[in-house]
């Protein structure tokens, strides 16, 4: 049963992997036996310690994701270092918090531009390599809004909605050549993106009292659900978006 989750010998690409989700993602992808490179804007030794702790390769790739500049040069590096990449987690995000009659074009790009655009090049330029080899997983960081409205988010809104329709339209083109691109949808994890609402006293409450597992999540809870999506596990699983939410949705 085991040996479904399997990752030895893949080498996977996680971006934003200093902190957070991404952190979590990168060590239960080295705890499934995978190397791992990180890339990022941040310093990510942590991170790159525990994968090591893990008896796996590790590989840091300092890349601002904010545009596209860097995805050809990380992307070969990676390749050259560690091998042709099997798993892709396009995870690098930011949030930006203001009601819409205030917000600016600035925010408006700044979002949409590392949540969805860098993401969609990013599958494009790894995507490239899995095709060639009929082999590949790509699993997106989509949102629960990527099914809701939220409030005072809208290019967050727009980007992760767009990543969960670029998540199907890629596994429509994709399914057939072997690649598996789907997406995990995270509910209320408490990370550096959801610090101001856990700050907020009320929005917690509310918050708190519409999820049925009646907790925040922590980044680790999505580390399953992205060795399922990594691996052999998930082989006829395409253009999913999959929920890790405490039931959020479900209510
Ligand atoms: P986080 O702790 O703020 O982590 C975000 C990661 O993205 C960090 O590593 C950050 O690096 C990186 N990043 C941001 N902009 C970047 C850039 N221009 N270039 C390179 N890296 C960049 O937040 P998180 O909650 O773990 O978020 C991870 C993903 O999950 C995001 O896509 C987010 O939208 C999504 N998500 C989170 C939640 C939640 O409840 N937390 C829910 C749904 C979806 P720095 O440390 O350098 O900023």
């Amino acid at each position: 049963m085991s040996s479904l989750f399997d990752l030895s010998g893949k080498v996977a690409l996680v971006t934003g992997a200093n902190t957070g989700i991404g952190q979590a993602i990168a060590l239960a992808l080295a705890q499934a036996g995978a190397d791992v490179a990180v890339a990022g804007r941040s310093a990510a030794d942590e991170t790159l310690a525990a994968i090591r702790a893990s008896g796996r390769r590790a590989l840091e790739v300092r890349a601002d994701l904010s545009s596209t500049a860097p995805v050809a040069g990380l992307v070969a590096q990676v390749e050259v270092e560690l091998g042709a990449i099997a798993i892709l987690v396009n995870n690098a995000g930011i949030i930006r918090r203001t009601d819409s009659v205030d917000f600016s074009e600035a925010d408006w790009d700044a979002v949409t531009d590392t949540n969805l655009k860098v993401p969609f090049f990013l599958c494009q330029a790894v995507g490239r390599g899995m095709v060639a080899r009929g082999q590949g997983k790509i699993i997106n960081i989509a949102s629960l809004l990527s099914f809701q409205g939220g409030i005072r988010v809208p290019s967050y809104t727009a980007a992760k909605s767009g990543i969960a329709g670029i998540t199907r339209l890629l596994a429509n083109e994709w399914a057939a050549k072997g690649v598996n691109v789907n997406a995990i949808a995270p509910g209320y994890i408490a990370t550096n993106n959801t610090a101001a609402l856990q700050a907020d006293e009320t929005r917690n409450r509310q918050i708190m009292e519409r999820i049925p597992a009646g907790r925040w999540g922590a980044p680790a809870d999505i580390g399953g659900a992205a060795v399922f999506l990594a691996s052999r596990a998930s082989d006829y699983v395409n253009g999913h978006i999959l929920a890790v939410d405490g039931g959020w949705l479900a209510r």
